[in-house]
């Protein structure tokens, strides 16, 4: 009804992946679908990223994991952080693979695998660097040690996470790396042969071969969306998000003439303001307009003016020949313009994931292409 819709593209996420598998190649690659899949939706993405050859799926929380079961998807899903000790019966019920990292979780996964039969596979996860979660490499051992003691649980996995990968030549990285090879090593001397290894996400992938391993967990690229602007066009890649509305009014404001809560723009001219049904409650940052914002209209950026209010935007379309109904593009292409979510970022002094991430619940998602 409303005419302000997200497009989300899956053959784009589809072919997003192929172009990265071949970037990784023999490397295997995780999509990584948490936060409802980034914005554009976790269960189609999800199966249009398994038709592009990924052979995981990962998640933030174990609930997350079962969304994806219940709705029938049945690929390897790996969980990224150790869920609570309450939450591991579930997770093992909904043959999820889990990240665990304290003794706690460990025990914790212990018992919730000895109700099924076979050995549940775990991945430990080592923090080399980070310091958000993981073991510290001195306990990587005890750790792994305390896995393999348990029937019920097996070292599925072993993996660490960057800091900075998306900093090509910060040699932070390969501090990093080095770091979790020498407890790669650890773990071999004392017997461990954990069958998969991983330590890099979108920009680990592209730019830091040594972070590829057995397996990449790739979120932001899989999207379209490069994971830095120094990364921007290495691989090419589709974006799969488009955010639309349309013109539903237009006024005529004198010169001197102030716009939207707070007053905060003023028309320096005889100016043609078109209201867009659109928000902060739909995700658009209520200082939009404040910072610089552009939307396209007819294939023109024009600046989004005073605050953005909850349900609605203002947006100076002066320069262009404006109709009601006139499509208006905040994320995506229109005749030879595009906004990318990363432009949407640049403005704000954020990044591209928090753009797509911030996409509200309000604003329905329309899918093309796809097995549908
Ligand atoms: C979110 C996340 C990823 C995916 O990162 P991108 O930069 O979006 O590719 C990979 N690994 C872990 C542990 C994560 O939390």
């Amino acid at each position: 009804m409303r005419p302000t819709w997200a497009t989300v593209d899956l053959d784009a996420i589809t072919h997003n992946v192929r172009a990265l598998r071949s970037v990784v190649a023999p490397s295997q690659l995780c999509a990584v679908v948490k936060a409802n899949g980034y914005g554009h939706g976790a269960v189609p993405v999800a199966r249009a990223a398994i038709a592009g050859g990924a052979t995981w799926l990962a998640v933030a929380f174990a609930g997350e994991g079962i969304e994806l079961r219940d709705a029938g998807i049945d690929a390897p899903v790996l969980v990224l952080s150790e869920p609570r000790p309450e939450e591991m019966a579930e997770a093992r019920a909904a043959d999820l693979c889990v990240t665990v990292y304290t003794a706690d979780g460990i025990d914790a996964a212990a018992r919730a695998a000895k109700v099924v039969g076979a050995p549940w596979p775990v991945h430990l996860k080592i923090d080399t660097g980070m310091h958000r979660v993981g073991v510290a490499p001195r306990h990587a051992v005890a750790a792994a040690n305390r896995i393999a003691s348990v029937p019920s649980l097996q070292l599925g996995g072993v993996c660490t996470h960057c800091a900075v990968a998306d900093v090509p030549d910060d040699p932070f990285t390969a501090q990093q790396l080095d770091c979790f090879d020498q407890v790669l090593a650890a773990l071999r001397e004392n017997g461990h042969q954990p069958a998969i290894v991983h330590a890099a996400n979108s920009a680990g992938a592209i730019a830091h071969p040594h972070a590829r391993r057995d397996l990449v967990r790739c979120g932001i690229a899989i999207y379209g969306i490069a994971p830095s602007s120094a990364l921007e066009g290495s691989v090419a890649l589709r974006p799969a998000l488009r955010l639309r509305s349309e013109i539903v009014h237009l006024q005529t404001l004198d010169a001197g003439e102030r716009v939207s809560y707070g007053r905060r723009w003023q028309a320096e001219r005889v100016a043609r303001v078109a209201t867009i049904p659109i928000g902060y409650a739909d995700g658009v940052r209520r200082s939009y307009g404040l910072d610089g914002g552009v939307v396209l209209v007819r294939g023109k950026r024009c600046p989004v003016i005073g605050v953005v209010t909850m349900d609605q935007l203002l947006v100076d379309v002066s320069d262009v020949d404006p109709q009601l109904g006139d499509e208006v593009m905040l994320i995506g292409a229109q005749g030879n313009s595009v906004i990318t979510a990363n432009d949407v970022a640049a403005t704000l002094g954020t990044i591209g994931y928090e753009v797509a991430c911030a996409l509200g619940a309000r604003v329905p998602r329309r899918y093309v292409g796809g097995a549908s």
